[in-house]
């Protein structure tokens, strides 16, 4: 199939073939169809798949005909959970509509309201916001919906991750009945299902992977190093092996800040991108990153979110993620719409029960090959495949969720609470900021309830609201990167 077999106009054409896209992803084969018929759709893609053309182009073919936005309107909004993703796609939607009369404008936190409030005068045709930012918009009268046309939620499960249901919830009260909605996840969990009830009207399925696979074509294997070790073993990885541009996963920010110094020592340039750089400091990384001015973009989950580096050669897991899912999230920045990848993973004896839990959800083991020089002095165990699926818990009929000033939702809150109360129970760890914003103010652990002094190697299990499975003690990088991501809290 080629482009030019899915009635996409001139104008689009002409700047699909500047991009150099031959042939439609299978992802855009199937949505674009469907979203040019005006049908909901729901999409199971994951980033990398060319999900954001899958949407925006049909899209744009739509808005053609139709009236302009007049001030203060939009007629397209685009939802997403982080800046990075709303400046990506944002990017996308101005390449693919330059040929078109079409305006469109991004709007996110962690800068300035006003230029976006004057942006917003004359109306834009195409929105792209993450949903705290909006809302703020929305009180202060800067934007409207009553031109309304089209609904896209991209990323909905990191979205509930995030703890964004209450501010969904708010928008879609906002919004006309009628209208068209895009809902694109990584996965359908239950949680995701639950949500599109509230939101899709009998959507066309379209899913181009099963859920939590992983990109084919990415060389995925692991190395067993010490944890003291890693910072050397990763260095010795990209100067011997020639990497040109690697992207880099640590847990926490401080972590990323620590390997950035350590690789800077060793000679490579790196930078950091976490939640506490401003957002200034966080397109600049990106874009010397994307320029190649720097050979080490180090990251946190949840600011990588939505980075569309073309053809990114390598991913390394310095850490391995608390949620399984995340490492599928990670590795699709490699071997991007059919690109080749490679994605190492470091991993020490620690780090065993995360190791499983990936096995278990990629339904494969990882390959495995020691450095020389580098060899464990504590052994990562040999693992066996676990192959039973991932559990999955339904969504709890809960009680219509309060929302928090800080943008919250209950159901976030209340994983913290059990997080919390494992967490106090178990070991007395410090607590955290973001637990101490918890709503409850209920930190401690149940009266009487046990420590337990050992982790074992199959740890009890919970899922969280996205339906990810996780140890249970530990929270998910989502939450500890965004703990602090803006000066609105956790809003966007
Ligand atoms: P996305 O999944 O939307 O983040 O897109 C991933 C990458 O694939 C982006 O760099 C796009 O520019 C690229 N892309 C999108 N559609 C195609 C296509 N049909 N052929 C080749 N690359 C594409």
């Amino acid at each position: 199939m080629s482009f030019s077999d899915l009635q996409l106009s001139a104008p689009l054409l002409k700047a699909i073939k500047q991009q150099g896209y031959e042939q439609p992803s299978p992802i855009q084969e199937q949505a674009i169809p469907a979203v040019l018929r005006g049908d909901d759709v729901m999409a199971a893609a994951q980033t990398g798949t060319g999900k954001t053309a899958g949407f925006t182009l049909p899209i744009l073919e739509n808005l053609i005909d139709g009236p302009k936005a007049k001030g203060n309107q939009t007629r397209v909004l685009i939802l997403t959970p982080t800046r990075e993703l709303a400046a990506q796609v944002a990017a996308n939607v101005a390449t693919y509509s330059q040929y078109l009369p079409i305006s469109s404008a991004v709007v996110f936190g962690g800068v300035k309201i006003n230029p976006q409030m004057i942006n917003l005068k004359k109306g834009v045709d195409i929105l792209i916001a993450t949903p705290g930012r909006l809302l703020d918009l929305h009180s202060q009268n800067a934007i409207r919906f009553k031109q309304l046309e089209v609904l896209v939620l991209d990323e909905a499960d990191r979205m509930l991750d995030m703890g964004f249901l209450p501010d969904i919830r708010r928008i879609m009260k906002l919004l006309p009945k009628q209208r068209q909605n895009l809902l694109f996840s990584a996965t359908f969990s239950p949680s995701i299902r639950a949500l599109a009830k509230t939101i899709v009207n009998k959507p066309v399925e379209v899913s181009v992977a099963p859920a939590n696979a992983t990109a084919a074509k990415v060389k995925q294997w692991l190395c067993p190093v010490d944890k003291k070790a890693k910072s050397k073993v990763l260095a010795k990885l990209i100067h011997d092996r020639d990497w040109g541009q690697v992207l880099v996963f640590t847990r926490t920010k401080h972590g990323a800040n620590r390997l950035t110094r350590e690789l800077e020592r060793h000679h490579i340039m790196a930078t950091a991108i976490h939640g506490n750089k401003s957002q200034a400091a966080r397109t600049r990384a990106l874009a010397e990153f994307k320029q190649g001015e720097v050979q080490v973009l180090v990251a946190t989950d949840i600011a990588a979110r939505g980075l569309d580096i073309h053809q990114l050669p390598h991913v390394v897991n310095f850490d391995l993620p608390n949620v399984a899912a995340d490492y599928v999230h990670r590795i699709g920045r490699t071997g991007r719409a059919g690109a080749e990848g490679e994605a190492v993973s470091l991993v020490c004896a620690d780090e065993l029960d995360e190791l499983i839990d990936i096995e278990r959800l990629i339904g494969r083991l990882l390959p495995r090959e020691i450095l020389p020089g580098f060899e464990p002095q504590q052994h990562l165990v040999e693992t066996q495949l676990d192959s039973r699926p991932p559990r999955k818990k339904k969504p709890k009929k809960s009680s219509k969720p309060r929302s928090h000033k800080d943008g919250r939702s209950d159901q976030s809150a209340s994983g913290n609470r059990r997080t919390a109360q494992h967490t106090a129970a178990n070991s007395k760890k410090k607590s955290t900021g973001f637990l101490e914003g918890n709503s409850q103010g209920k930190l401690n652990g149940k009266p009487g309830e046990k420590p337990k002094s050992k982790r074992s190697c199959r740890p009890k299990k919970t899922a969280d609201v996205n339906g990810n499975v996780k140890s249970s003690s530990r929270r998910t990088s989502a939450q500890q990167d965004s703990a602090s991501q803006s000066p609105w809290g956790r809003r966007t």
